[in-house]
C-alpha cells in the first residue's frame, strides 16, 4: 500500500478517482496532510465517515519513531527517524535570526566515500523513498510545530539536500519530493527555498536546472584533480572539467548563483595559491564560495585549517573578485555540523547531548497523531 505522502497532487486525484471519489476531496485531502499536517484520516472531519474508511483502507500513513532528538546549545536540533524497516534517518534544524533551514537526507548512508566526510564511512544501506524523504520535512514541522497555514511565516523556510547521502545517486525519489515541497496548494516551497547539493554527479547536473529549477550547490572541495581525487573519489570518475562544463550547461535562474562548498583541511587544500587556481577555475560561472571550517570527527584523517589560514584563503578570494562567505559551524556539540552526520545507533552515547524535558508530541490535540518518540542510548 502506498502511502499517503509519497504521492503528488496529480497522482492523488487519478488514485482518488479510481477509488470512486470526486475531484473536489483531492484539495481537502492535500490540505490536511500539507498544509495541517494532519495524516491521520479519523481526524480528518470534513471527509464523510465512509470516505475516511476508504482512504484508510488504501493508504499508508505511517509515521517514524524519532528514536532520539538532540538539541545543540545553538538551537540546531538533530532528529533519527526510524523507518519501517528499522533504518534511521537523520535530518537536522538549524534556525537563523529571519529563517530556519533544514538539511534532509537522500540515501541511508552513501556510497561516496569522501575522505572528509563521517557518512562516507558507513557505506550505503540504500536509497530512500519518496514519502522516506517527504516525511522528514512533516515529521520535524510536526515537531517544532510548524503547521501555521500556507500564508504565515514558517520556521523552516528553507530545505537543503545536504544530510546523508548523494542526491542524484536517487534523483527520481528526490526530485518527486522537491515536486510536492513545490506544490502550491500544499507545503509551497518556492523554488529558491530548496538547494540540491551533488558532489559532482555530472551527467545529472542539468536536470536540476530543467526539471526542478532549485538551487544548486557543488561540494568541489579542491582547485585541481590531484587534490580532489584524493578526497573525493568521485572525481576519478567525473573530473574537474567535466564538472565545470556540465555547471555551464546548467539552466540557472536569473540573480541566482552556484553555491561551491569548500571544506577548508590543513594542508591538503587551504593555500593562497589554491584560493587562486579556485577563482581561475570558476572564471565565468556566477558563483558563491561557501568555506566550511572541518569538523574534526573520532578518526578523521584531517585537520581543521587554522582560522589565519581560513582568513587568508577568504581574502585572497574577495580580492580576486570572488563572493565568499565562511560558515558558521552550527550544531558541533551533537556532531549535526556539515559532514559529521552518521546515524550509528551505538555511536549515540560518544558525544555531549542535551535531550529536551518534554518528548512528547507539540501541536494541537489534532496533530498529535502516532508520533512516537522513544529516545534510546543516551542519558536522558
Ligand atoms: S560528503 Fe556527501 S557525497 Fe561525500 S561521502 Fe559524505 S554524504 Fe556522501
Amino acid at each position: 500500500m502506498r502511502h499517503i505522502l509519497s504521492y503528488t497532487r496529480q497522482e492523488l486525484k487519478a488514485k482518488l478517482t479510481e477509488l470512486g471519489l470526486k475531484p473536489f476531496r483531492t484539495k481537502q485531502l492535500w490540505d490536511w496532510v500539507h498544509v495541517r499536517g494532519v495524516v491521520d484520516f479519523d481526524l480528518m472531519d470534513n471527509l464523510p465517515k465512509r470516505e475516511r474508511l476508504i482512504l484508510a483502507e488504501n493508504f499508508s500513513s505511517f509515521l517514524p519513531t524519532i528514536t532520539a532528538e538532540q538539541h545543540a546549545s545553538d538551537g540546531v536540533i538533530k532528529w533519527l527517524f526510524k523507518m519501517e524497516d528499522g533504518h534511521e534517518v537523520e535530518s537536522v534544524f538549524i534556525p537563523e535570526a529571519t529563517r530556519g533551514t533544514l538539511c534532509i537526507s537522500s540515501q541511508v548512508g552513501c556510497t561516496l566515500t569522501c575522505r572528509f566526510c563521517h557518512t562516507g564511512t558507513q557505506g550505503l544501506s540504500r536509497n530512500l523513498s519518496t514519502e522516506e524523504i517527504v516525511l522528514q520535512v512533516w515529521m520535524a514541522r510536526s515537531r517544532i510545530d510548524d503547521w501555521q497555514g500556507r500564508d504565515k511565516p514558517r520556521k523552516i523556510s528553507n530545505i537543503v539536500f545536504m544530510g546523508m547521502g548523494e542526491p542524484l545517486y536517487n534523483k527520481d525519489n528526490v526530485f518527486t519530493s522537491c515536486h510536492i515541497f513545490m506544490d502550491e496548494h500544499g507545503m509551497g516551497y518556492g523554488s529558491r527555498k530548496i538547494t540540491i547539493s551533488t558532489s559532482g554527479v555530472v551527467p545529472e547536473i542539468p536536470a536540476i536546472g530543467e526539471e526542478l529549477g532549485v538551487n544548486l550547490a557543488i561540494s568541489i572541495h579542491a582547485s585541481n584533480n590531484e587534490t580532489r581525487t584524493k578526497i573525493m573519489p568521485i572525481n576519478n570518475k567525473y573530473d574537474l572539467g567535466q564538472l565545470i562544463e556540465s555547471v555551464k550547461a546548467f539552466r540557472l535562474k536569473e540573480t541566482r548563483k552556484i553555491t561551491w562548498e569548500y571544506i577548508m583541511l590543513d594542508g591538503i587544500n587551504d593555500s593562497e595559491e589554491d584560493a587562486k587556481a579556485l577563482v581561475k577555475l570558476l572564471d565565468g560561472i556566477p558563483s558563491m564560495v561557501n568555506l566550511i571550517p572541518f569538523n574534526p570527527w573520532p578518526g578523521s584523517p584531517y585537520k581543521p585549517s587554522t582560522t589565519e589560514n581560513i582568513t587568508k584563503f577568504y581574502k585572497k578570494l574577495q580580492r580576486l573578485g570572488m563572493i565568499a562567505v565562511i560558515r558558521k559551524t552550527r550544531g558541533e556539540d551533537i556532531l549535526a555540523a556539515c559532514g559529521q552526520l552518521r546515524s550509528e545507533t551505538s555511536k549515540r552515547n560518544t558525544v555531549s547531548l542535551e535531550f529536551p524535558t518534554v518528548v512528547d508530541v507539540y501541536g494541537t490535540e489534532a496533530q498529535k497523531q502516532r508520533i512516537k518518540v522513544e529516545i534510546t542510548g543516551a542519558e536522558a
